[in-house]
């Protein structure tokens, strides 16, 4: 194994190998016959293999185009709109480790800049950032005239069920509004690729499960949920009409949990709405008790079921995506995708297991059931699995853990022993 400095020196500067500084390079080069073999080992493991024959004098330049090669799938950038969010910056450390380059637009309206600084601390870079609304095109306009990415994954979207019931016309307006925005600008600046956010609630309650993904989908019960499903169908139409733009919609389901490092996770604004923030600040006494919605629904213990997936698995997911749309695998323009872990847990099932990996007891009540709710709730991620390459790999014991050493440091606890 051998790295000559002047050959260390090119790599280093080459163009390409600024977004790869992370990369550990291996070369393995047999002289005799005039091979090269090239390991390139990612953070996350992931490695790609190149073999070159050389038999000229200048092996320099093979390096270069061997950096070129390796870099084809992800030279350039990836747009996340909602980068700093719960979902946007788990995907941004996951998309960094993998070598892309990353801008980051939000308007921090859910989020806060500081966030960067945990991106940062995980992967040793730092992705750009811009502050901006996708509800407004003049300013989204002036990152695309800047050419630096291909690819966009698009977060940005405002997504409090029950807000959405009561101020309907801001979750269209910003839901619907961003998305057209960005699928404008794909177009007149030749973008071709979009992963899109949506969820399982455009499943509503199905007569069968787990869902797959011909799953019907049915009248949404929030202007929320309805705001995904329309954006769905713009997607559709839009990637129906203009062959220059494939997107992937990745229907997610319940995400939790932060990531290992408790550097990243989510920061819920005022009471939370969803299970997970609600368990963790009553385990650490911000919530007095914890209100568990029904236990009279027909599933085996009676509580409420749902496929809750690992945000660090979740994030993975939307690689696996763009690394499906940037290879060309896709097989049609416009692909959907189940991404859940295919296992349902019921309410209790989480309150128990909280209490029993993190060696604590929780305080809750059981009170009637909450509006709206969908009785059970799992996926079937097959598809996504078969055809992505992806799975679900974190225990809910791992992820039950994040979400309390996550919880743990923001409340200011000592957590670098664990
Ligand atoms: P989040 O609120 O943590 O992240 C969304 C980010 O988008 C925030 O940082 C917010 O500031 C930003 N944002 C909102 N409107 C914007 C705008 N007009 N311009 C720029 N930035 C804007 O939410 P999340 O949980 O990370 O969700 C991300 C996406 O996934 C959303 O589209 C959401 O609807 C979808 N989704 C979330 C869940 C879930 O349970 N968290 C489930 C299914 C789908
Ligand atoms: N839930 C609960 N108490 C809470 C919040 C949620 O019992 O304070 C239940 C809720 O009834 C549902 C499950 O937890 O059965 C997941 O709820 P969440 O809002 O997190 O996800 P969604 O219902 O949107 O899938």
């Amino acid at each position: 194994m051998v790295l000559r400095s002047l050959e260390l020196l090119v790599l280093l500067f080459c163009p390409h190998t600024s977004l790869g500084l992370a990369n550990i390079i291996m070369m393995l080069r047999t002289k005799a016959t005039c091979v090269n073999l090239f390991i390139f080992v990612n953070l996350s493991g992931k490695y790609s293999l190149y073999i070159l024959s050389n038999n000229g004098p200048n092996i320099t330049l093979f390096y270069y185009f061997c950096t070129s090669l390796i870099y084809s799938d992800m030279r350039k950038g990836v747009l996340v709109t909602g980068g700093t969010g719960y979902i946007g910056s788990h995907t941004v450390v996951e998309l960094l480790e993998a070598g892309y380059y990353v801008i980051i637009v939000d308007n921090l309206s859910n989020s806060d800049e500081s966030v960067i600084d945990g991106i940062e601390a995980i992967t040793g870079i730092r992705p750009d950032f811009v502050k901006a609304d996708c509800r407004n095109i003049e300013t989204l306009e002036k990152l695309f005239e800047k050419g630096r990415f291909d690819s966009i994954i698009h977060f940005a979207a405002a997504k409090a069920v029950g807000e959405s019931v009561e101020k309907p016309l801001e979750y269209y307006h910003n839901n619907i509004l961003s998305l057209i925005n960005i699928i404008s600008l794909m177009r007149r600046y030749n973008v071709p690729n979009l992963v899109f956010s949506s969820s399982c609630t455009v499943y509503g309650q199905p007569e069968v499960l787990p869902a797959t993904e011909q799953t019907p989908r049915l009248e949404a019960e929030s202007p929320y949920g309805n705001t995904k499903r329309i954006c769905e169908d713009i997607i559709r139409d839009s990637v129906k009409a203009y062959d220059s733009i494939s997107a992937i919609a990745l229907r997610y389901f319940n995400p939790i949990g932060a990531h290992p490092s408790a550097l990243i996770g989510e920061l819920p604004r005022g009471i939370p709405n969803n299970l997970l923030p609600y368990v963790t600040q009553t385990a650490a006494g911000i919530r007095e008790v914890l209100s568990i919605f029904g236990d009279d629904y027909n599933t085996p213990d009676g509580f409420c079921i749902r496929d809750y997936i690992d945000i660090n698995d979740l994030a993975a997911a939307h690689v696996a995506a763009l690394k499906r749309m940037i290879c060309g695998k896709m097989k049609e323009n416009f692909e959907v995708f189940n991404i859940g872990t295919g296992r349902g847990v019921s309410t209790m099932e989480i309150v128990k297991t909280f209490e029993k990996v993190n060696g604590l007891s929780l305080k809750y009540r059981i009170t009637g059931r909450r509006a709206g709710d969908i009785e059970a709730m799992w996926a079937d991620p097959s598809y996504a699995n078969e055809e992505l390459g992806w799975y679900a790999r974190k225990s809910l014991y791992e992820t039950l853990r994040s979400a309390w050493k996550w919880q743990q440091r923001l409340c200011g606890v000592d957590i670098s022993d664990e």
